[in-house]
């Protein structure tokens, strides 16, 4: 079977109501992100981080998969298959997606702040300061803060090492290291980019698809499974 990978970022969700990182407007203009995305900021004001994280978790369990998550798990049934995510969200998983990996953490776990090994299934629950890991020590979200290393990077990379097919789909490819998967494909591997801004995007390799990742990726799954 072709080894496809998709790589997708917030884009991905703006149509299941979550908001990417560049909208403006609501989420991201109330919590200037190096108020909150950093370990600076959960040093400074810990609460105001929690609030941000314990917000963006109610808002992704009121969220659905929408028709570009789907699509994937249909094109999983024709291919190797891996999703390589930069969100936070669970909506390639809630959609039936099985090979998921979260380069930046999962809103719906929780981790020690002086252990990162230490992980804890939260799904909907809030974090409040004073909730604390065995060790005693605060407990944060389970995502990767500017600044801070991207553990998931080295298995990323071995992924898209063998991708046949590679697939961006709504991830403005500025926040490293993730973008510079896109650097280190195979040669023979066919790219696509699907953005409603793609033309904008200097990547001349990439097929580009300026349209809504819910339109544009069941299209294209449609025509990759024909010619599987
Ligand atoms: P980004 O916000 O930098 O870029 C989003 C891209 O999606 C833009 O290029 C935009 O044109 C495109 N887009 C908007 N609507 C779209 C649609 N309907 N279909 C397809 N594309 C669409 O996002 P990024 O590159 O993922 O980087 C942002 C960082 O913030 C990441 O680290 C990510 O972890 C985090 N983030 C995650 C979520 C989430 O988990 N849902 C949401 C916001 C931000």
């Amino acid at each position: 079977m072709k080894r496809i990978v998709v790589f997708t970022g917030a884009g991905i969700s703006a149509e299941s109501g979550l908001s990417t990182f560049r909208d403006h407007g609501g989420l991201w203009d109330k919590y200037p992100i190096e108020e909150v995305a950093t370990p600076e900021a959960f040093d400074k004001n810990p609460q105001k981080v929690l609030d941000f994280y314990n917000l963006r978790r109610d808002l992704v369990a009121n969220a659905q998969p929408n028709n570009a998550h789907k699509a994937l798990v249909k094109l999983a049934q024709y291919s190797e298959l891996n999703i390589i995510t930069q969100n936070i969200d669970d909506l390639h998983e809630r959609a039936g997606s099985k090979k998921v990996l979260h380069l930046h953490g999962e809103i719906t776990k929780a981790k020690s702040s002086i252990r990162e090994s230490l992980k804890y299934e939260i799904g909907t629950q809030a974090i409040a300061l004073g909730d604390t890991c065995e060790m005693g020590s605060q407990l944060r979200p389970h995502v990767v803060w500017f600044g801070e290393p991207v553990p998931m990077m080295d298995e990323a990379y071995k992924i898209a090492a063998q991708a046949e097919v590679f697939i961006v789909v709504g991830s403005s490819l500025n926040v490293y290291p993730a973008a510079h998967l896109t650097e280190q494909l195979p040669l023979n591997c066919k790219c696509y980019l699907i953005d409603p801004n793609a033309h904008d995007f200097e990547k001349d390799r990439f097929e580009k698809i300026a349209d809504k990742a819910s339109v544009a990726l069941p299209e294209l799954v449609g025509k990759l499974i024909n010619s599987l």
